[in-house]
This record gives structure tokens, C-alpha cells and sequence, in this order.
């Protein structure tokens, strides 16, 4: 008995220290040196060697990218971890998926896995496992499995229209995703609910070097059937695009275009897209290729007019004098009559784009509300959900512009719900206990929030202001504005407010946040704009052929839109995956320490482990505690006839606990330190 509880830890890890040091410890709260950032990277990088790419801190996970296939997530897998206690087996996202469903169905409540990590670091790919564990673990029956297909196959449909290549990830999403899967009371999935957030719109109309449009206008121009392309205008050339060809990189090998297409049109039927509503859309997406290979050629005047008229014939939809005037002109608004402007061809471009842009983004939000149609629940009895939130991480790059700003946003409100639910959690769980603790220190980023965020005077108000006042206001006056209204705060910079030492990495057109994981300059170039989602008005009399709905102010509407999910998250029980990249190189068997340790850093992983063991490390109930350990004990072993809690009692008296080492809660057993726990379990190889 006691060898099978042996061997049930990782791989027989605690059959022997030598095994232990090799492939690490399963869990960071049992880390001797827990204190140390360099403890906490040599565990990492030893269990990555040996293809362990899974560690707890409690009862988060913590990722890192193999980047290869590892044969851990068979069916077979799948069974092993199904209904298993969560710290029996190693490390999984499969235990965690399995923890969340089975605490979900024995306490009747609702749940989220936030999924968190930079570009590359693997959050869709978990957040995949997971669902792929639903489907596989969850009661099945017709109608189930209807409903799980779809859920399945809401994936490779949205990936094709918000991901795309980048020089960071072949398959990067370029949104936030949050997606709600419904369950009934027997645990059967009935249904589903997806957030979109911040798609990178910007991305339609141009493509760094390296890297790629959203991938369904590949998939269209390769894998397209010769009847679709010809009805389309198309030709089967992506060179001939472009909005296609401004990264060089149309071809990509770990991406099979022609095959993806198929995928995704087979998906599309099943989430119940019918003919006409393919033919809109991929009309759409072939109207957004013909509009970004409109010229324009500047008349006698030096005004802008439309050189390649033909093909304007392939934009869907929009009488041809509409779309021309509205490409070339702007419409201004005097007192008692409306006045054409003529466009520069730059201008003329800028707005060809924006329109672009506009189109896609209006799509992609229609393609989201339709999956929605498709995965709702007919039934209205109560549900039980658990989330999944795959969302962009923090962003650095050499020049960070608006869409960083919005991102970066995202993370520090992500970490203030964090911070709000971890310790709050921790708080209540004690209370509940009736156990005493002393709170840790920790740095509340609600300051950093309240910078962004605060009416009146928090940068998104401040940049809403300005937009509201064209034709006055610039990138520059937003950027002054700022300096006079919250020069004063401890978390921003500027050039000008700057010290000597600190001016020295500031240009005049940058301001920069100190945020939670660290500092990050903006460009304020073009935050104007962005934000006013900018497109002339007679641009948009264009698109209201197409779709129905504007918007303007994007940061207001993006903040508005985190609130909302901050209220949706809050109602239900977090859990946390934190997905790490091992190199820059999208590398096997390769781990860059530096690059580690900074995501270590931000992930706030070295605070929560202390946020985990400033009170009580480890947690059990009285159960399942003496079920663990029983063997260790005489008189608890084989059978101990009293209650639990007598049983733990007498277990530990013999163990030697001293009283300062735990506390008696009241249905659980509190650990201070791992290190206790840790002799306990060693205990097992004596
Ligand atoms: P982004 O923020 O750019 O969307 P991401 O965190 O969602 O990035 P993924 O797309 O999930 O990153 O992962 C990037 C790539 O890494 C995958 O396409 C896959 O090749 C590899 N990868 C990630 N997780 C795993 C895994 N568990 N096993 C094998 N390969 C993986
Ligand atoms: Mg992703």
C-alpha cells in the first residue's frame, strides 16, 4: 500500500532524493530555498530537461513551452487524471481542468482559469487542453455532443480570423478571448458564450517584415474552390495582394493554408453557418483584399482620385459613386449644409485603410455574435460555468504605441483582480477556519489603475477629452495635457517632468507608466487617431452597407468592456495557469534564464508563492490529510475509527509537529511551512 502511494508521485520522485534533484520539485511551495528567484529558476529549468514541463505553486500552474509534442496528452492521459485528487499525480494541465469541473459540481458554483503569459508562452494551446479534456471527460449524449463539437469547433474558426503569424508565435492570437462553457448540474456541457476584446485591426492593413495578415485571407486565396475565387474576383496569387505581401512572408512551412481552409469551412457548418451567410462573409473578406489595391492618382488640382476603377467592381455591395466619393472626399458639416472636402491621395489612402480596417473589425464581431447564436443554451434551467481566459500578456516592445497602452492596461486590471481574489481568498479561508494570520506586504497596483483609469483625470479621460475637440487637439497638446494634469504622480514620466538622468532615455513624444511589472515608454504618436477609431464621415456612410453599428473613443469603450469582464470574473472561484516561453527561438530543449526569470518576474509568480506561505503553506482537509499519511502512524493505520480531525491529531503527535509549525482549523489541518509537510513526505522513503 504504501509503495503504490509512492510510485503514485511524479514518475516515483520521492523514491529517492537523487531522483528529486534531478527532475526537480512538483511544487514550489515544498522548495527548500523558497525565498530565492535562482531556487525557483533551477527547479523550472531542470523539470523542463526532463520534458516536466508542468509545476504548481498551490494550486496555480505554471507552463512552460516544450515546443515540441510531448505524449501527455493522450485520451489515455485524459483517463488518468479524471476524478483524481489534484496533488496525487504529477503536475497537469489536465488535473487542474479536472480540479476546477469536479470543485464546480460538488459545490454548485462557478469558476475561471485565467491564462496568462506573453506572445508564444502557450495560453491558446491551454486553454485548447482544456476544452479538449471537457469534451473527452464530460457525460455525453446526442445532444451533448452536438454541443461540445461546436464548442470545439468555435476554435479554428476564430483562430482564423483573429490570429495571425508574427514574428513572436506562427499562430498568434491577436485578441483577448474569454469564453464561457455552460455545464448542467450532472456536469454535461450545454452551452457556450465567447468576449472578444481589442482585436489588432491595425493588422489588416499592414504587416511588419516576417510576419502575416490574419490567416483567413490565406486560407482564402490558396485553399478557396475555383468557383468561390472566380465569384470573387480573386486570383489564386497572394502576391497580388497588398494587404498580403508587406511582411514578405506568405508562405509560412508550419502553416498549411490550403488544408486550414478546409478546416474551417467544415467548422463553419457546423456552427450553423449557412450559405448565405458564408457567401457574406467571405464576400466581405475578398471586398477588404479588392479595397486594398485601390490607387489613387492626384488630379490637376493635386486632389485624389481612384486610378484602378476596375476593381471597384469587386466591392461588394456599394454603389460604385458612393464608395468613390466617400474614398476621396471628406464630408464637413456647416451650419446649414453639408461641403465636400477633397482628400490629398495620402489622405485618400489613410482613409482607404481605415475603412479597411473598419470592415474587419465589424466582421470579426459579427462572426463572434453568430458562434454566440450557435453556442447558446436552449435550456433555461441553472447553469454552472467555468471561464477561460486566454489574454494577451504585458507588452514591451522598442516603441510602444497605443495598442501596448490598451494591453498593458488590461494586465494591471488583471493583476488588481488578482491581488483583490488571492488575498481576499486567503483572508476568508482563514476566517472561515477560525484561524489568525498577519497579511504580507504587497504592492497594490490599484494606483497604477486609478492613473489609467480615474474620471477626470486618468490618461483614458484625459485622451477622450482631447478627441473630443478635432481639428485643435494633437498627439501633442494629449501629451501636454497629461504633464499638467497628473505630472505629479508618482508613475508617470515625460521628457519634460523628467530627472537629468532619466530625460537622457525619454524623447519629447513619449510618456512613460511605471506599471506593476515594470516600466514601459509610449509613443504618443498616433494615440489621437487609434483612438478615435478614426474614419471620415462619408467613409462611414460607405460601410453602412455593410454593417450597421459604429463606435467611437476605443479606450473608453475597452475599458468599459474590462469592467465588465472584471465584474464577470469576480462573481466566480479563480484559478491560474501562468505560461512561460523558454526562448526567443521557438527552440525545443532550450532554456533562456534571463528571458525566464524576467517572465518569473512579471508573472508575479515569486509573490505569489509568498503571498502562499506567509500564512499557511499548505492547506488540507482533515480527510485527506490522514488518508495521505495515515501509514506513518500505528494508531492511524490501517483504519482509524474516530473522526478525521482526532486521526490528524494523533497522526502529527507521533510525527513530532511542534505547535508553532500548524494550526487546527476548522475542518482542515494548516501547514506553516512547506518544509514540514516536505519531512512528512519524505518521511515515506525511510
Ligand atoms: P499569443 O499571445 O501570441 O497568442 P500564446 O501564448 O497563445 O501566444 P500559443 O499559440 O498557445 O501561444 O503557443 C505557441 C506555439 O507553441 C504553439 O503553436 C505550439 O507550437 C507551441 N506550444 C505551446 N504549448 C505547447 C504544448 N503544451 N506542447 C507543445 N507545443 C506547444
Ligand atoms: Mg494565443
Amino acid at each position: 500500500r504504501i509503495i503504490i502511494i509512492i510510485m503514485a508521485g511524479e514518475k516515483g520522485v520521492r523514491a529517492s532524493l537523487t531522483a528529486r534533484d534531478r527532475v526537480g520539485i512538483q511544487d514550489f511551495v515544498l522548495l527548500d530555498a523558497y525565498t530565492s528567484e535562482s531556487a525557483f529558476l533551477d527547479n523550472l529549468r531542470k523539470r523542463f530537461h526532463e520534458n516536466l514541463i508542468y509545476t504548481y505553486i498551490g494550486t496555480l500552474l505554471v507552463s512552460v513551452n516544450p515546443y515540441k509534442d510531448l505524449d501527455i496528452y493522450s485520451k489515455k492521459q485524459m483517463d488518468t487524471y479524471m476524478g483524481v485528487n489534484f496533488f496525487e499525480l504529477p503536475p497537469h494541465i489536465y488535473a487542474l481542468a479536472d480540479n476546477v469541473f469536479r470543485t464546480m459540481l460538488s459545490e454548485f458554483n462557478n469558476h475561471f482559469i485565467l491564462i496568462s503569459g506573453e506572445s508564444g508562452a502557450g495560453k491558446t494551446e491551454a486553454s485548447k487542453k482544456i476544452l479538449q479534456f471537457y469534451a473527452v471527460s464530460c457525460p455525453s449524449t446526442k445532444l451533448l455532443n452536438n454541443v461540445r463539437d461546436r464548442l470545439l469547433l468555435s476554435n479554428p474558426v476564430l483562430e482564423a480570423f483573429g490570429n495571425a503569424k508574427t514574428l513572436k508565435n506562427d499562430n498568434s492570437s491577436r485578441f483577448g478571448k474569454y469564453m464561457d462553457i455552460q455545464f448542467d448540474h450532472r456536469g454535461g456541457a450545454v452551452g457556450g458564450h465567447i468576449l472578444s476584446y481589442l482585436l489588432e485591426k491595425s493588422r489588416v492593413v499592414h504587416q511588419n517584415h516576417g510576419e502575416r495578415n490574419f490567416h483567413i485571407f490565406y486560407q482564402l486565396v490558396e485553399g478557396g474552390e475555383e468557383d468561390l475565387l472566380r465569384w470573387l474576383g480573386l486570383e489564386r496569387n497572394c502576391k497580388n495582394y497588398r494587404y498580403l505581401v508587406q511582411g514578405d512572408c506568405a508562405k509560412v512551412s508550419s502553416i498549411n493554408d490550403k488544408s486550414d481552409w478546409k478546416t474551417v469551412r467544415k467548422a463553419l457548418s457546423v456552427i450553423d453557418f449557412g450559405e448565405s451567410d458564408t457567401e457574406h462573409l467571405f464576400g466581405i473578406i475578398a471586398s477588404v483584399l479588392h479595397l486594398g489595391n485601390l490607387k489613387f492618382d492626384a488630379d490637376a488640382r493635386g486632389y485624389a482620385t481612384i486610378k484602378n476603377n476596375q476593381e471597384m467592381h469587386w466591392l461588394l455591395g456599394i454603389p460604385n459613386q458612393v464608395l468613390q466619393q466617400g474614398l476621396t472626399h471628406r464630408k464637413i458639416e456647416a451650419k446649414t449644409e453639408e461641403v465636400l472636402s477633397p482628400f490629398s491621395v495620402e489622405h485618400a489612402a489613410y482613409a482607404r485603410d481605415a475603412l479597411a480596417k473598419a470592415i474587419y473589425g465589424r466582421t470579426f464581431n459579427w462572426l463572434v455574435n453568430k458562434i454566440n447564436e450557435s453556442l447558446a443554451n436552449q435550456d433555461s434551467s441553472r447553469k454552472m460555468v467555468v471561464g477561460l481566459l486566454d489574454i494577451y500578456g504585458f507588452e514591451v516592445f522598442s516603441v510602444n504605441s497605443f495598442e501596448q497602452f490598451c494591453i498593458n492596461y488590461c494586465n494591471e486590471k488583471l493583476q488588481q483582480l488578482f491581488i483583490q481574489l488571492t488575498l481576499k481568498s486567503e483572508q476568508e479561508e482563514y476566517e472561515l477556519e477560525g484561524i489568525e494570520w498577519e497579511p504580507v506586504p504587497f504592492f497594490n497596483n490599484k494606483i497604477i489603475c486609478d492613473l489609467v483609469e480615474e474620471k477626470f483625470r486618468g490618461i483614458i479621460s484625459l485622451l477622450d477629452e482631447e478627441c473630443l475637440r478635432p481639428g485643435e487637439a494633437t498627439d501633442l497638446t494629449f501629451l501636454e495635457k497629461m504633464e499638467e494634469k497628473i505630472g505629479g504622480h508618482p508613475h508617470f514620466v515625460t521628457h519634460k517632468l523628467a530627472d537629468k538622468n532619466t530625460r537622457k532615455t525619454l524623447e519629447r513624444g513619449d510618456f512613460r507608466l511605471l506599471h506593476y511589472a515594470g516600466e514601459v515608454t509610449y509613443c504618443v504618436v498616433g494615440f489621437l487617431d487609434k483612438n478615435n477609431d478614426l474614419l471620415y464621415r462619408s467613409g462611414k456612410e460607405v460601410i453602412l452597407f455593410w454593417v450597421s453599428m459604429f463606435s467611437k473613443a476605443v479606450v473608453t469603450q475597452f475599458k468599459n468592456s474590462l469592467v465588465g469582464l472584471t465584474e464577470i470574473l469576480m462573481s466566480k472561484e479563480p484559478w491560474y495557469v501562468r505560461c512561460i516561453k523558454p526562448n526567443e527561438s521557438k527552440q525545443p530543449a532550450k532554456f533562456d534564464d534571463v528571458l525566464v526569470r524576467h517572465q518569473v518576474k512579471y508573472l508575479g509568480l515569486m509573490e505569489h508563492l509568498r503571498v502562499r506561505r506567509a500564512g499557511f503553506a499548505y492547506r488540507r482537509k482533515y480527510e485527506i490529510f490522514l488518508q495521505r499519511y495515515k501509514a506513518l502512524c500505528p494508531d492511524t493505520w490501517p483504519n482509524w475509527k474516530g473522526t478525521p480531525a482526532e486521526g490528524v491529531r494523533c497522526l502529527i503527535k507521533h510525527l513530532g509537529y511542534k505547535t508553532n509549525e500548524y494550526k487546527l482549523g476548522r475542518t482542515k489541518i494548516f501547514i506553516r511551512h512547506p518544509r514540514t509537510l516536505f519531512a512528512t513526505e519524505d518521511a515515506f522513503q525511510v
